[in-house]
C-alpha cells in the first residue's frame, strides 16, 4: 500500500503551560503512526516580548499556507492596546465555527453518568461583533436619537451593544453542526435560541435552522429555547448530541459543557472556518503552573484527536482517543487534577502522562 503523504501542519507552542502541553500532544500525534511535517512557528506574550507583537505574520502566513493548525494556549495580558492572539486567528482566518465535544470519559469524577455532547458554537457575529457604543459619548447620543426616530426609546446613560445575526452566518454554522453530524456518525442535532423574545435575532436564527435542517433529512432536528436547554442539558444529558448556537449562548453553554465533564482540563476545541482550521483546548495558558511540567495535556490531545479527524484519520482519531481513555479510567498514570485530591503524591507530570498514553497506543 502506498504510503500517504505526511500532514503539514502548523504547530503553535504558544506560552504559559502551551510549549509543555503542546510538546505532549506532538509526541502523542506522531505515536499514532500518521506523518506529519510540522511548520512550527510562536504566538503569545513571550513572542511580544522579543519580537513587538504576539502574533507575527510568519504565523499566519503558515496557517494560510497549510490550512490547519494546532495551538498551545496564548496568554491575553489585561489593559488596552493588547489583541488576543485567538480574536486575531479567528478574524484574519473567518473560523466561524467552534466545535468543542464534551464527552465525559470513565475514571473521571463528575456528577453525572453520561456526557456526550458536541456544542457548535457561531464564533463572529451576535453580541460579540464588537458593535458597542460607550455611554455618554456622541456616537452613543446619536445612536439613540436614530432609535428614537425610530420609535424605540433608550436611557439616556444607557452603554449599547448590537447584536447582529444573519442569514450568511446562521446558515454557515448551522450547515457546519450538520456537516460536524453527518462526518461523525451522530444522530441529532438541536439548535437553541431565544426566538421568543429576540424575534429578529435569535428568530432569524431559528428559521435558518430550520430550512437547512429540511436539507439533512437523515439527521434529527429539533430546537430549544436556551434557558430550557441549559436546565435540561444538566437533567438529561443523554438527550443531547450536536447542539448548535449563536455566539454568546455557545460561549456559555461551553464552559457549562467543560464543567459537567470533568473541568477546563479536559475540554478540547476546534476553530473551523472555509479556507484554515485551528485546534486547541478550551482552557487559558494558566501562567502559574508554567514551567512545572505539571498541566493535564488532555484538553489539546483530545483537540489533536479533533484534528486527526478533520485530516480524515478516522482510525488514527479513534486509536488516540482510545488510549487517553483508557490512561484516564485506570487513574494510576494522570496529572493531579484527575486525582482524588490535588496534592495526591501518585500524580504525574505532563510528560509521563504523555508517555503513558503513547505506552497505550502502542500496546
Ligand atoms: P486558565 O484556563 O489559564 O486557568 C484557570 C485555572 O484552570 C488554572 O489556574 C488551573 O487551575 C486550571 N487549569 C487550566 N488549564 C489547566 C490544565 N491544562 N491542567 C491543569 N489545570 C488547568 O484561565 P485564566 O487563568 O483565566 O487565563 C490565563 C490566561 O490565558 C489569560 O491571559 C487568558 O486571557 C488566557 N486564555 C487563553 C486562551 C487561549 O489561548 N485559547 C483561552 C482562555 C484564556
Amino acid at each position: 500500500m502506498r504510503r500517504p503523504m505526511a500532514h503539514s501542519v502548523t504547530f503553535i507552542p504558544g506560552d504559559g503551560i502551551g510549549p509543555e502541553i503542546a510538546e505532549a500532544t506532538r509526541r502523542v500525534l506522531e505515536a499514532t503512526g500518521v506523518e506529519f511535517d510540522w511548520d512550527e512557528h510562536p504566538a503569545g506574550i513571550d513572542t511580544y516580548e522579543a519580537e513587538g507583537t504576539p502574533f507575527p505574520d510568519r504565523t499566519l502566513e503558515s496557517v494560510k499556507r497549510h490550512g490547519v493548525g494546532i495551538k498551545g494556549p496564548t496568554t491575553t495580558p489585561v489593559g488596552s492596546g493588547w489583541r488576543s492572539v485567538n480574536v486575531m486567528l479567528r478574524k484574519e482566518l473567518d473560523l466561524y465555527a467552534c466545535i468543542r465535544p464534551c464527552k465525559l470519559y470513565e475514571g473521571v469524577r463528575s456528577h453525572f453518568a453520561k456526557v456526550d455532547v458536541v456544542i457548535v458554537r457561531e464564533n463572529t457575529e451576535d453580541l460579540y461583533a464588537g458593535i458597542e457604543f460607550e455611554r455618554g459619548t456622541d456616537e452613543n447620543a446619536k445612536l439613540r436619537e436614530s432609535l428614537a426616530s425610530l420609535g424605540a426609546t433608550v436611557r439616556d446613560d444607557a452603554g449599547i451593544s448590537i447584536k447582529p445575526i444573519s442569514v450568511f452566518g446562521s446558515e454557515r454554522i448551522v450547515e457546519a453542526a450538520f456537516d460536524y453530524a453527518t462526518r461523525n456518525g451522530r444522530r441529532k442535532v438541536t439548535a437553541a435560541h431565544k426566538a421568543n423574545i429576540m424575534k429578529f435575532s435569535d428568530g432569524l436564527f431559528l428559521e435558518v435552522a430550520r430550512e437547512v435542517a429540511e436539507r439533512h433529512p437523515e439527521i434529527e432536528f429539533e430546537d430549544r429555547i436556551i434557558d430550557n436547554l441549559c436546565n435540561q442539558l444538566v437533567s438529561r444529558p443523554e438527550e443531547y448530541d450536536v447542539i448548535v448556537l449563536p455566539n454568546l449562548y455557545g460561549d456559555i453553554v461551553s464552559d457549562l459543557g467543560a464543567g459537567m465533564v470533568g473541568g477546563l482540563g479536559l475540554a478540547p476545541g476546534g476553530n473551523i472556518g472555509t479556507e484554515a482550521a485551528m485546534f486547541e483546548a478550551t482552557h487559558g495558558s494558566a501562567p502559574k503552573y508554567a514551567g512545572q511540567n505539571k498541566a493535564n495535556p488532555t484538553a489539546l490531545m483530545l483537540s489533536g484527536v479533533l484534528m486527526l479527524r478533520h485530516l480524515e484519520e478516522g482510525d488514527a482519531a479513534d486509536r488516540m482517543e482510545a488510549a487517553i481513555a483508557e490512561v484516564i479510567r485506570t487513574g494510576e498514570k494522570v496529572t493531579y487534577d484527575l486525582k482524588p485530591t490535588r496534592d495526591d503524591p501518585t500524580a504525574v507530570g505532563t510528560s509521563e502522562y504523555a508517555d503513558a498514553v503513547i505506552a497505550e497506543l502502542q500496546r
